[in-house]
C-alpha cells in the first residue's frame, strides 16, 4: 500500500512538516504528527523531518516492466445524446501521427448505450480498433461508472498514451482515472508531439498564467494521459473505407453509483464560436463599446460570428462565451478576423486552429502579425467601416 507513515516512537513533535506542507495533509496533536485525509503523497514532509520519522512508501501501480510492456495509443471517443463529439475526431487526427510515428496501434474507447454506427465513424476518423461496450448505464455521462469501466480496460490492455478531449466530461473522467492508476496527466495541452530519441510523449501546454509553454513528460508510470481542448486539432478527413478491429467489452456489475444524473440539458450551440467556420475576434483596439455594433455588423456580412479578447468580456462589453483564448474558447474557424487585438500568449493559445488570419491593427510590431496570414496596419474602426460599406452595396 502506498502512504505516508510517521514512526510515532521517532517522531518529536516539532511540527517542522506541518509547516512544509502545503496541502494540510499533517498535523500535530499532543506532540505527534499525524497524517490528515488532505496529505496528496507529494512528500516534501519528508526532507523536512529532522529526526527522519516519517517516511513515504508509493506502491508502484507501473513498474519497469510495464512501461515496457505498454503499447497503443487511446483516445476517449466521448459521445453525447449517441453523437461523437468533435473533440475525439481531431484526437484521433493527432492520434493517428503519433502511432504512425511510434509504429504502434491507434485505439478508440467508446461505450455507449446502442451502437449506431460510431464503431465504424470511428474507424473512418483513423482508429485503427475500438474498444466498445453497449451498456446503458453508458448512456449518461456518470464518471464513476466510466472511470470503473476504463480502468479496468487499463490494466487488461495497458495503453502507452491516453488522450481526452479537455470538455467538462472529459476533465471530470481524466483526472479520476490518473489518479487510480497513479500516473500524471496534463491538461489543456495545445501541442502533442513523440519524442523521437525516448519515445515519449511530449505534452506542452501553457504554464505560469500563460507567460510560457511547459512541455512536460511521464516517463515512469503508465498511461501517460493528456486532454486537449476542442479546435485546437484538426481530425482526418473520413475515410469510410478503412478497416478496422472491433474489440467487444462488458462493464462489470458494479456497486450503487454516489452520482445520479438528474437531467440534461443540451447546450445551445447557434451563438457558439467554437465551431464557426468564419469568426471576427474584436480587441480593445476597436477603442470603444458603441464600435462593437459595426464589428457585428461586419461579422454578419461575411457570414461569421463575433469573437472578442478578455479585456472586452471584462469591461462588460461582451459576454464570457464569446471570449476567445487560455481562460476563453478555442476556435478553428476556415477564416479568422483578428480586430485591434495585440496578440497576447494567452490569446493566440484560442486561435491556433485558425486556418487564416486577417489581422488588422495599427501598431506594425503588434504580436498578432507574428501569426497572421494577412497583416493589415491602420485605424480598424476606418477600415471596418470602409468594408461594411463596400459589402452592403454589394448586396
Ligand atoms: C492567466 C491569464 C489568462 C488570460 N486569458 C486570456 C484569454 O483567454 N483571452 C484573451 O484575449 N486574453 C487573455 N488574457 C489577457 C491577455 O494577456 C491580454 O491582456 C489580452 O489578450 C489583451 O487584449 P487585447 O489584445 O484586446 O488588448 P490590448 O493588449 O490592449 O491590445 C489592443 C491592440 O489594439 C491595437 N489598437 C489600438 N487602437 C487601434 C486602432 N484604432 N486600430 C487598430 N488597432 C488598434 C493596439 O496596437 C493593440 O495591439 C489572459 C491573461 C492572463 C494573465
Amino acid at each position: 500500500m502506498s502512504g505516508l507513515k510517521i514512526d510515532q516512537s521517532t517522531c518529536i513533535g516539532c511540527g517542522k512538516c506541518v509547516r512544509a506542507c502545503s496541502s494540510h495533509g499533517l498535523e500535530v496533536r499532543e506532540k505527534k504528527a499525524y497524517v490528515t485525509d488532505s496529505c496528496t503523497l507529494c512528500g516534501i514532509c519528508v526532507e523536512s523531518c529532522p529526526v527522519q520519522a516519517i517516511t513515504l512508501e508509493r506502491e508502484s501501480a507501473v513498474s519497469e516492466d510495464l512501461v515496457k510492456e505498454s503499447k497503443d495509443i487511446w483516445v476517449f471517443a466521448q459521445q453525447s445524446q449517441n453523437e461523437i463529439l468533435p473533440v475525439a475526431f481531431e484526437l484521433l487526427g493527432k492520434g493517428r501521427e503519433l502511432a504512425d510515428a511510434k509504429g504502434c496501434r491507434l485505439v478508440a474507447v467508446l461505450g455507449e448505450k446502442e451502437e449506431r454506427g460510431n464503431v465504424d465513424r470511428l474507424i473512418a476518423g483513423g482508429a485503427d480498433a475500438v474498444i466498445f461496450c453497449q451498456d446503458a448505464r453508458l448512456a449518461e455521462p456518470n464518471a464513476e461508472v466510466f472511470t470503473s469501466w476504463i480502468c479496468g480496460l487499463i490494466r487488461q490492455f495497458r495503453p502507452e498514451i491516453f488522450l481526452f478531449g479537455a470538455t467538462s466530461f472529459g476533465r471530470e473522467l481524466a483526472p479520476g482515472i490518473a489518479v487510480r492508476m497513479q500516473t500524471g496527466l496534463t491538461a489543456d495541452c495545445t501541442v502533442l508531439e513523440m519524442d523521437a530519441e525516448s519515445g515519449l510523449l511530449r505534452q506542452t501546454r501553457p504554464a505560469f498564467g500563460g507567460n510560457l509553454m511547459a512541455t512536460i513528460i511521464c516517463p515512469n508510470h503508465r498511461p501517460q494521459m493528456a486532454t486537449v481542448r476542442a479546435g485546437i486539432l484538426s481530425p482526418l478527413t473520413p475515410d469510410p473505407s478503412r478497416k478496422g478491429e472491433r474489440i467487444e467489452t462488458f462493464l462489470e456489475a458494479q456497486e450503487e453509483t454516489h452520482i445520479k444524473i438528474l437531467e440534461t440539458i443540451p447546450q445551445s450551440d447557434s451563438d457558439s464560436i467554437t465551431d464557426a467556420q468564419v469568426l471576427v475576434v474584436v480587441g480593445r483596439g476597436i477603442g470603444s463599446q458603441k464600435n462593437l455594433p459595426l464589428m457585428k455588423r461586419f461579422a454578419e456580412l461575411i457570414g461569421g460570428k463575433l469573437g472578442c479578447s478578455r479585456p472586452l468580456v471584462e469591461a462588460g462589453w461582451c459576454e464570457y462565451k464569446a471570449q476567445v483564448g487560455q481562460t476563453g474558447s478555442s476556435v478553428a474557424p476556415k477564416l479568422l478576423f483578428s480586430i485591434g487585438v495585440s496578440g497576447a500568449i494567452q490569446h493566440l493559445a484560442g486561435i491556433g486552429g485558425a486556418e487564416t488570419i486577417v489581422a488588422i491593427n495599427s501598431d506594425p510590431s503588434a504580436p498578432i502579425f507574428g501569426v497572421s496570414h494577412y497583416s493589415v496596419v491602420g485605424d480598424c474602426v476606418e477600415i471596418v467601416k470602409e468594408l461594411v460599406e463596400e459589402l452592403s452595396s454589394e448586396s
